[in-house]
């Protein structure tokens, strides 16, 4: 009889192999996109160098930066301890170039005496982007936190007043200043800064799983650190703060430190109808 029930149990081993639940996979693997993944919630995901949160029901989130490499690499480890590696192929984008005539010159030329206050809103930036919370707002369908013209596109490379700059990791919508910022998605509110060297007033928000949304150039905000914001709720009011000529929205966002590019994941154009 003991022999019986090992053998059964040898075959049940086999028979259920830790690899039963297939990986699934939703969005495009391109620079700057969004991944969301389902695993078995007891299983481990590392996807660049880093082990992803994976909530009660085994959903996950990944994101691309713009200069993802043609080919990625997520390590999936079954609760027995095996693993599977799984490499997928990355859409390869073209940049175009952009030159911005008429920036404020200290925003160009910046002065040595201004570069501890820089060094410490690049931290306060970096540690709201780092923040790893269980909120699911990223699985929501995101909508336009603004409506107006397009001015800037994600992943070009800018010039300001003649001089090469960082490449460009937002969507700019012009629009009049005091018109309102939406929240793309629900989430909480981690970062709300006046005015920054470079971006002005700044709002940073949480959507959970290190995704986060980033809106610059802000003429005033209407939340405060903390909040807890419904998707379509006013939290700010366009501007034209920070390294800017005109009033627009600049909405960034980021899975941690990776660029993501937000016009990937809302539909149409930030206007009325959807078109323009
Ligand atoms: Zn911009």
């Amino acid at each position: 009889m003991k022999t019986v029930i090992y053998v059964l149990s040898v075959c049940l081993s086999i028979l259920l192999p830790s690899t039963v639940l297939a990986l699934e996979i939703k969005g495009e693997w391109i620079q700057g996109g969004m991944v969301t993944g389902k695993t078995d919630p007891a299983n481990n995901i590392e996807f660049l160098g880093r082990v992803v949160r994976i909530n009660e029901q085994g959903i996950f989130v990944v994101g691309l930066s713009r200069d993802a490499k043609p080919s990625v690499q997520m390590t999936e480890t079954f609760s027995d301890g095996s693993r599977r590696i799984h490499t997928f192929k990355v859409k390869q984008r073209e940049y175009n170039e952009q030159r911005i005539e008429g920036v404020p010159k200290k925003t160009v030329d910046i002065p040595e005496e201004e570069l501890p206050r820089i060094y410490k809103e690049i931290a306060q930036t970096k540690a709201a982007r780092n923040i790893d919370s269980s909120l699911n707002s990223f699985l929501e369908t995101f909508q336009w936190p603004a409506q107006g013209i397009i001015t800037g596109i994600y992943g070009s490379r800018r010039f300001y007043n003649g001089k090469p700059g960082r490449p460009h990791y937002g969507i700019d919508i012009a629009a009049p200043q005091g018109s309102p910022v939406l929240a793309p998605s629900s989430g909480t509110i981690t970062l709300v800064h006046k005015n920054m060297y470079f971006s002005g007033g700044t709002i940073i928000m949480d959507h959970g799983h290190g995704i986060s949304s980033t809106f610059i150039h802000l003429h005033k905000a209407h939340v405060k650190e903390g909040d807890k914001v419904e998707q379509g709720q006013v939290i700010a009011e366009i501007g034209s703060t920070g390294r800017s000529t005109g009033p627009h929205l600049d909405w960034r966002m980021n899975w941690f430190d990776q660029r993501l590019d937000p016009q990937l994941l809302v539909d149409g154009l930030p206007t009325k109808n959807g078109d323009q």
